[in-house]
C-alpha cells in the first residue's frame, strides 16, 4: 500500500495503469483452445474444502491466524461503516489503518476480514468464524441498504469526487476493491448469496460513478492507486455472467502501464510495486474471462520480469516499496524496508494464474520460494504480522499491533495464513499435480479419489502419497521435480524404484490405475547453494534446497517498541544503522560448500566460516526475534556496475 505522503512521487511515475483470481476455482472458465492446445484442458486448482492440511508447521500457523481472526469483534469492524451510512454505533472502533480519521478505513474492516473468514471457513471448517462473516456481511447489507445508491464505504463518497476533482485523497478504489473482493470471497467460499448481491450493487455503482468521466479524467484518476478493481469486477462478470462488469473493468485499465508490458519492455522503475501487481492479477482474469491473449501476454511478461530480473533470493522485490531501479541492477538496495510482504502475497496470487495456464514447473517453484521464505515466518505466535521485510545486516522482524494498526500487509496476511490448502494440489481432467510438499489430504469426492500427502518436509528431503481410495480407472498423478534438487531425486512405487524420474524443474507424469493402499515415495535431496544479489556479485545469499538461510546475528533489541508497532506506521522509530554484511572467506566464483556445512539435514542447522567468525544459520522462516543476515559479502568485491 502506498504511504499517503508519498502519492506525488506516484503521480510523477507512468502514468499509473491497470487488473483476478481469488483462488476458488468456481471463477475458473473453460477458455477457448490456444494453438499450444492450452485452456480448455486448463490446470485448476481444487475448491478449499476439498484439502485439509495434516499435521505441521502450515496447521499451526493457520490455527495462529484464525485465533487472531477470532478476537475481533463485528461490531467494531462495522462502526465506521454504520457512521457513514447514518446508523448509530457505540461500539469502540479499531484504530491505525481503521482509525474513524483514516482514509483507507474499512479496507481490512469490510474487506481482508470478510475473505479471511470465508477463506478460513472453507479450508477448514471454521463454523465460527463463518458465522463472524455472515453477520459481517448483514451489516454490511443494512448500510448499503441505508445509504440506498448501492455504494458501500466506510467513509463518504465525498472522498471518491476528490479523485475526479484531483484533491488529495488516499486510495478511495483500493478500499472498494477489498470490500467487493471480501463480499465476492464470501459468496463463493462460504455460500453467503447476499453477498453477491451487496458485490453486485457496489460493482453496478462504480461502472457508473468511473463511466460518467471522459477517458482524460478517468486516466487522470487511475494515477491513484486501485488495488485489483479491474481483477474484482472481472470475477463478478464470471460469477454471475454478466458483461457489463466486463465492462466495468474496462474502465480500471490503464494503456500506460499495460503497453510497455505488451511490448516486452520493463519501464517498471519508479514505479509502487503493490500499486501495480493487482493490475496484472486483474489482466490474468481479464484473460481468463474474455479469452484475449494479449492481457495473458502481459501476465506472463511482467511475471517473468520481475521474478528473473527484479526478485530477490527470497522471492520477493521492491525497495522501500519501489522498483527504483533499472533491471538486474539490486546493489545497494538492502535496507530495512524491502520486500512490502502484500507483494509477496500478490506475486504468488499471479503465479497460480501462469501456472494454470502452462503447467510450468517454474511457477510452482517460484511459489514455494516465496511461500518457505517470506510468508511462513511473518506471523508472530500472537497472529500478528510483518509489513516490511527487511534485508539489510542486523534488523529483525516488527509486527502489527493486534487493534492499532491495520495494514494493508495485516489484511494480505490473514489471508494468506486461511489459505495454504489452495495450490498444494491442481487438476486437469481427471489428472492430479502436486505442487506443493505440505502434509494434507485431498478428498476427490467427484472421482472418488482421497490422496494423503504425508510429509515433515523440509525436514525430510521429499515426500510420501498415500492412496486411500481410488476408482479403478487409470489416472495420472504429475508430482513436481523442483529445480532445487539433484539428479539423485528417486521415485519408488509400492516400494519398487522407477528407472528413469523427470528432470529437475519439471513434473514427474506417473500413469496407473491406483489402488488403495498404493503409495509413491519420492526423494528430493537438497544441497547449498549460493545466489548473487543481482547487479552486484560479490554480494550473495545462502540456499538448502527452497529454503533461504540466515545468519543468526544474535539478540534484538529488548524494548517492546521494535518488535510490535502501536500505530499505523510501518517502521519501528529510532532505528539504528544497518550492520554491515557478514563477510565470508570464498569467492564469489565458490562452490558454497566450501564455505558453509550442513551441521544437521534434520534439524535444518548449517555453519558458514566467516572472516574472523563462525556463524550459525538457520532457514530464515524459523528466525523469530534474533537479527538476521540474509546475504553475505563474499571475499572479492567483483562489483558489477
Ligand atoms: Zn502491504
Amino acid at each position: 500500500m502506498i504511504d499517503r505522503s508519498r502519492r506525488s512521487f506516484l503521480k510523477k511515475s507512468a502514468g499509473a495503469t491497470g487488473l483476478c483470481f481469488i483462488g476458488p476455482s468456481a471463477l475458473l472458465r473453460a477458455i477457448s483452445p490456444d494453438e499450444q492446445g492450452h485452456p480448455a484442458g486448463r490446470l485448476m486448482p481444487f475448491p478449499l474444502a476439498s484439502v485439509r492440511l495434516g499435521p505441521g508447521i502450515f496447521r499451526e500457523q493457520e490455527q495462529i491466524n484464525a485465533r487472531y481472526l477470532d478476537s475481533l469483534a463485528v461490531d467494531r469492524l462495522l462502526h465506521s461503516f454504520r457512521i457513514t451510512a447514518g446508523i448509530s454505533s457505540s461500539a469502540m472502533p479499531y484504530h491505525g489503518w481503521e482509525d474513524p480519521g483514516c482514509e483507507l478505513r474499512g479496507h481490512f474492516a469490510g474487506g481482508h476480514f470478510l475473505s479471511a473468514v470465508a477463506l478460513a471457513s472453507a479450508s477448514s471448517g471454521n463454523t465460527v468464524l463463518k458465522a463472524r462473516g455472515d453477520e459481517l456481511v448483514a451489516g454490511l447489507a443494512a448500510c448499503q441498504k441505508k445509504i440506498g445508491s448501492r455504494f458501500l464505504s466506510a467513509y463518504p463518497q465525498e472522498f471518491f469526487e476528490h479523485l475526479a476533482q484531483d484533491k488529495p485523497v488516499w486510495a478511495p478504489f483500493y478500499t472498494y476493491h477489498k470490500i467487493m473482493a471480501g463480499l465476492l470471497d464470501m459468496y463463493l467460499l462460504a455460500g453467503n448469496s447476499d453477498a453477491l448481491q451487496v458485490a453486485k450493487g457496489m460493482g453496478q455503482w462504480a461502472q457508473d460513478f468511473m463511466g460518467s468521466f471522459s477517458t482524460e479524467q478517468r486516466q487522470r484518476m487511475l494515477r491513484t492507486e486501485y488495488g485489483g478493481m479491474n481483477e474484482v469486477l472481472a470475477n463478478l462478470a464470471a460469477v454471475t455472467k454478466e458483461e457489463r462488469y466486463i465492462d466495468a473493468a474496462h474502465l480500471f485499465e490503464q494503456p500506460g502501464f499495460l503497453d510497455p508490458l505488451a511490448g516486452r519492455r520493463d519501464e517498471l522503475q519508479g514505479l509502487h510495486a503493490n500499486t501495480h501487481v493487482p493490475k496484472i492479477i486483474g489482466a490474468a482474469c481479464m484473460y481468463e474471462v474474455t479469452g484475449d491473449r494479449r492481457y495473458r501476454a502481459i501476465a506472463e511478461y511482467f511475471l517473468e520480469e520481475v521474478l528473473t530480473a527484479r526478485n530477490y533470493a527470497f522471492g520477493n522485490t521492491s525497495f522501500d516499496e519501489f522498483w527504483k531501479t533499472p533491471p538486474d541492477q539490486l546493489a545497494g538496495t538492502l535496507a530495512w524496508k524491502n520486500a512490502e510482504c502484500c507483494v509477496a502475497y500478490n506475486l504468488m496470487k499471479l503465479e497460480r494464474h501462469v501456472f494454470g495456464w502452462t503447467g510450468d514447473a517454474r511457477w510452482m517453484d517460484a511459489y514455494e520460494r516465496s511461500l518457505f521464505n517470506c510468508r511462513l515466518g511473518t506471523q508472530n505466535a500472537q497472529g500478528l504480522k510483518q509489513y516490511f521485510f527487511p534485508l539489510a545486516a542486523g534488523y529483525w522482524r516488527a509486527y502489527n499491533s493486534p487493534e492499532e494498526s491495520f495494514w494493508c500487509c495485516t489484511g494480505t496476511g490473514v489471508e494468506e495464513f486461511a489459505k495454504f490448502a489452495d495450490t498444494i494440489y491442481f487438476r486437469r481432467g481427471s489428472d492430479i499435480y502436486v505442487n506443493q510438499f505440505i502434509s494434507s489430504t485431498l478428498d476427490w469426492q467427484d472421482e472418488g479419489l482421497v490422496l494423503e500427502q504425508v510429509t515433515q518436509f523440509p525436514h525430510e528431503q521429499g515426500t510420501t502419497l498415500k492412496v486411500k481410495s481410488s476408482r479403478p480407472a487409470p489416472r495420472t498423478i504429475h508430482v513436481r521435480i523442483p529445480a532445487w534438487t539433484t539428479a539423485e531425486a528417486a521415485v519408488k512405487i509400492n516400494g519398487r524404484p522407477l528407472d528413469a524420474v523427470a528432470d529437475p524443474g519439471s513434473y514427474l507424469a506417473i500413469r496407473r490405475v491406483w489402488q488403495p493402499g498404493d503409495t509413491v515415495s519420492i526423494g528430493l535431496p537438497m544441497e547449498v547453494r549460493q545466489e548473487p544479489l543481482r547487479g552486484d556479485q560479490s554480494v550473495a545469499a545462502a540456499l538448502y534446497g527452497p529454503l533461504v538461510l540466515a545468519a543468526d546475528l544474535g539478540a534484538a533489541p529488548a524494548d517492546e517498541a521494535c518488535h510490535i508497532i502501536h500505530s499505523g506506521d510501518t517502521v519501528p522509530k529510532n532505528m539504528p544503522a544497518a550492520a554491515p554484511l557478514p563477510k565470508v572467506a570464498a569467492s564469489s566464483d565458490a562452490d558454497a560448500k566450501q564455505w558453509l556445512q550442513v551441521e544437521s539435514a534434520s534439524n535444518l542447522r548449517f555453519t558458514a566460516a566467516g572472516e574472523g567468525a563462525a556463524y550459525k544459520l538457520t532457514p530464515m522462516y524459523q528466525i523469530g526475534d534474533q537479527r538476521y543476515s540474509v546475504y553475505w559479502q563474499m571475499q572479492d568485491a567483483k562489483k558489477q556496475s
